[in-house]
């Protein structure tokens, strides 16, 4: 089976896991700030929901 890269997190780049929840979803969550994607039933769609989660912003931003 096709192995899929997991981005690192979006927040705190840490490295993400995918696990499993009740009900045999799946979840890719954040091994260091805990957050997460939504339970899913298909692995697939939350690896993908994962990796959309960290495409870079466009526009510059300029917070200081
Ligand atoms: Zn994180």
């Amino acid at each position: 089976m096709k192995e899929i890269k997991l981005k690192p997190c979006p927040f705190c780049g840490g490295k993400a896991y995918l696990g499993e929840s009740w009900e045999q979803t799946k979840t890719v969550q954040c091994s260091v700030c805990g957050c997460g994607t939504l339970h899913l039933k298909n692995k697939l769609d939350v690896i993908e929901l994962w990796n959309r989660r960290t495409v870079p912003e466009d526009s510059a931003n300029q917070q200081n």
